[in-house]
């Protein structure tokens, strides 16, 4: 199959549509990272995402619509859902409530919940409107690669796999929703994004964190989400988290940089000449950036053919949650302490 790559406009807006009307997937951006769309009501249409992206059955599909009134066609909406849409959509927040009939299992792999969005972007906005459809849309990645925040690395992934892609340029926020659990009493994070659970509590006067955003989980633990079952956003080199202060940091990351010839330093723009003629990436300066550059810089190491990546963390605060949960999970939470290391976590300083 070809796959066209094609800008936004009115008529290739229209031809996306036709696709999708028809049972076709179209890779399209949002604000936070390229979808994978297919028309939500069409379960062969869904299976062809699974197929397509060698997505595990059991990790449910997020259904983007156009606004709170598309919303209720697809699950049962309360007011706290009321409270946090007139807050933050269009925008980065996916929220997970009692599903209704008209989604069927294969988009919430079986679930009595499906999770819903309005993203903040004109081309997915204009796409959701011209079809009349909420579409079932993950990110448009193979299954465990990182995340796209372009289009060429859907095309990277997807190139004779699908008819479409809209390219509608880098994504502004680079990191996935914020997915919260509205089905229970207390609204619960699954997964941390661009919308903080500082800011959802804001607004309904509480929000729990679920543990296993922090952590992997534990051997037999329950997934919250089942997407905390499966190691998501993984470059193909092996990723270590170094913690501590800065120097301390740098220390060790030198000492296991200086070990091998196919090693890579992620670090933050304030310690940059802590790492002297080594190849670093920089991260930028705080956590917003960081998200915005970190998928895109591991696609680009994994082309690179690096084997080790060693990365600064950041205080799990703010949208630092987010960012501390993808690359813990890049590193299948592999984590030093650079304060306090003993001989078993690493090499010598
Ligand atoms: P992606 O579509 O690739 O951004 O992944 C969607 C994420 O949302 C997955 O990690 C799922 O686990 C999570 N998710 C989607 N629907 C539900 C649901 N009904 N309950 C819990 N988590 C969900
Ligand atoms: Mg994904």
């Amino acid at each position: 199959m070809d796959t066209l790559l094609a800008l936004p406009t009115p008529d290739m807006l229209d031809k996306a549509a036709d696709i999708l009307i028809s049972g076709g997937l179209v890779a399209f951006p949002t604000e936070t990272v390229y979808g994978l769309g297919a028309n939500a009501l069409d379960e062969l249409a869904v299976r062809g995402i699974f197929v397509a992206k060698g997505r595990p059955a059991d990790n449910p599909l997020i259904v983007h619509v156009d606004g709170v009134h598309m919303a209720q066609r697809v699950c049962v909406w309360n007011n706290m859902a009321q409270e946090l849409a007139t807050a933050f959509w269009p925008g980065p927040l996916t929220m997970v409530l009692p599903r209704r009939g008209i989604v069927s299992d294969i988009v919430t792999a079986g679930l009595a919940t499906v999770g819903v969005r309005m993203p903040d972007h004109p081309v997915a906005h204009q796409l959701i409107k011209r079809c009349g459809l909420p579409l079932a849309a993950p990110s448009a990645n193979l299954s465990g690669r990182p995340s796209p925040t372009r289009a060429a690395h859907v095309m990277d992934d997807f190139d004779g796999k699908i008819p479409m892609i809209l390219d509608g340029g880098e994504c502004a926020i680079g990191v996935e929703s914020t997915v919260v659990d509205m089905s229970g009493t207390v609204p619960t994070i699954l997964r941390p994004g661009a919308v903080t659970p500082e800011q959802v509590a804001m607004v309904l006067g509480e929000c729990r964190v679920s543990p296993a955003v922090r952590r992997d989980l534990l051997p037999g633990e329950d997934a919250p989400s089942p997407g905390m079952r499966h190691r998501h956003y993984a470059p193909r080199a092996a990723m270590t988290l170094v913690k501590g202060d800065p120097e301390a940091v740098a220390r060790y990351i030198n000492a296991a940089y200086n070990k091998t010839d196919s090693a890579v330093i992620l670090a933050f723009t304030p310690h940059l000449l802590l790492y002297g003629e080594r190849r670093v990436r920089n991260l930028g300066p705080d956590a917003a950036t960081a998200a915005h550059r970190l998928f895109y810089i591991l696609r680009e190491l994994d082309d690179l053919g690096f084997k080790e990546i060693y990365s600064e963390t950041l205080p799990a605060t703010g949208l630092g949650l987010a960012v501390m949960n993808r690359l813990a999970r890049a590193a299948a939470f592999r984590i030093v302490d650079a304060g306090a290391p003993t001989p078993a976590q690493g090499p010598d300083t």
